[in-house]
């Protein structure tokens, strides 16, 4: 869990990063209805969640910076009885101040009357810039509620900033609870993978590996952090097949990519396996491949390297084995500079991990990638795709092998979160050997 001083420790950060004489408005994500009367079940927006830990719709965080005037502030719902009965409790706007640490929480309702005055005479107003249409007209129409009251001095602010590069730069470097949390999604991730893998057996469906993965972390008080990707057979091709509706066949291998999100933070782990518990000797070899072309990028992740250089080191070990294959030909040099490895590997090698599967934070700035450094967390995913139609040798078309870790970046290198769920061929044969 994520204590409510860090929550204000992050807002503090955030405004000193903005600097005086600015107003920060930022907005929570709306209900959303799924059909008829049915909502989603509701999930905060990142970044709103990152800085207030508050968990409802409607609500505004409106910070205002500088030494003298600094003011932490939530706009929320009032405590509803009426809805409390059908939706259980509301925080309100008593508890926002003594539970979330705000200076100040007032009812959402009075926004419209209350932010235009929070706003006049601050020099900059920093948010969300053109990301949801309404609320930028919301905007608009606070500021023109400043400018239309002639004759009481009151200035609008004149510099539009976005928020984006500032926060979203402060949530690459996770902190030691935020570590914890991810930890804890990666070790019911785990868990799941671990489960999936014992139950399979030739003749299930796709959807009872789901299945048995939805168990694990409904017990965990988790849920997905993505749509699972449950590929039997050709399926692990199809980059995001999600239909996981298919028969697991005797003989084909199945590519599982499904991860967890606990207290807001995800994971997303990827193995492949035989169906039957027994790789074929043409599986083991582009296994293999895919395995070693894993363990080469990790071992580039440590401090001071670039984003991409795992991504090279991976794509440089799955090229010569291609080669190695036959399912390539001519030099690696040729491979490499010409690209020829896209046909089979098309995606790059990992992302930022934290309160979003594909977590913000930039991987290149003015065309340089950016160096790893301590207590960034990414994944790191390697694979290879023979297609059903590709122009391989047609012994090796239709299987599609992706390995998949989560890794936490250290002082002196990294450390594989998700290393509690097997991947070396021998162990995942342990693993799922019948006990008879
Ligand atoms: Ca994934």
């Amino acid at each position: 869990m994520i204590k409510t001083e860090e929550f204000k420790k992050r807002r503090q950060q955030l405004m000193k990063r903005v600097g005086e004489d600015a107003v920060i408005i930022l907005k929570s994500r709306d209900d959303m209805l799924r059909n008829g009367d049915a909502q989603y079940r509701y999930r905060q927006d990142s970044d709103f969640y990152y800085l207030t830990g508050f968990n409802e719709p409607d609500a505004l965080l409106v910070l205002l910076t500088g030494d003298k005037s600094h003011s932490e502030i939530l706009f929320c719902r009032e405590k509803d009885p009426d809805k409390m009965i059908w939706d259980g409790p509301m925080v309100g706007t008593e508890d926002a101040m003594s539970a979330f640490g705000f200076d100040q929480a007032f009812d959402v309702k009075e926004a419209d009357q209350r932010i235009p005055l929070l706003m006049q005479d601050r020099e900059r107003l920093v948010f969300k810039l053109g990301e949801h249409e309404q609320f930028d007209h919301k905007i608009s129409g606070w500021v023109r509620n400043i400018e239309q009251r002639k004759g009481q001095k009151s200035r609008a602010p004149e510099e539009f900033v976005s928020i984006n590069p500032m926060l979203h730069d402060m949530r690459v470097y996770k902190s030691p609870a935020e570590i914890q949390c991810l930890k804890k999604s990666v070790d019911i991730a785990v868990k799941a993978h671990e489960r999936m893998m014992r139950f399979c057996q030739p003749g299930l469906c796709e959807y009872d590996l789901q299945a048995e993965y939805m168990h694990e972390l409904t017990r965990q008080q988790s849920e997905p952090s993505y749509l699972p990707i449950i590929g039997g057979g050709a399926n692990a091709c199809i980059l995001h097949y999600i239909n996981n509706n298919q028969q697991l066949k005797d003989g084909d291998l199945v590519l599982i990519d499904a991860g967890a999100e606990y207290d807001y933070y995800a994971s997303d782990i990827t193995r492949t396996f035989p169906v039957n518990g027994r790789f074929s000797a043409r599986q083991r070899d582009l296994y293999e491949v895919v395995l070693q072309a894993q363990k080469d990028a990790i071992a580039t992740v440590k401090p001071g390297n670039p984003w991409n250089q795992p991504h090279e080191a991976a794509v440089k070990t799955l090229s010569q084995g291609l080669l190695d294959l036959g399912i390539l030909r001519g030099t690696l040099q040729q491979v490499l500079e010409e690209k020829l490895y896209r046909q089979y590997y098309m995606h790059m090698t990992g992302h930022w991990l934290g309160l979003d599967v594909h977590d913000c934070g930039d991987y290149q700035v003015d065309d340089l990638w950016i160096e790893l450094e301590k207590d960034m967390v990414l994944t790191i995913e390697p694979a290879l795709y023979i297609g059903p139609d590709s122009d391989a040798p047609e012994v090796w078309r239709g299987m599609g092998i992706r390995i998949e870790d989560d890794i936490l970046v250290t002082a002196k290198g990294h450390q594989v979160l998700s290393s509690g769920i097997v991947k070396e061929i021998d162990d995942i044969e342990h693993i799922m050997r019948p006990l008879h």
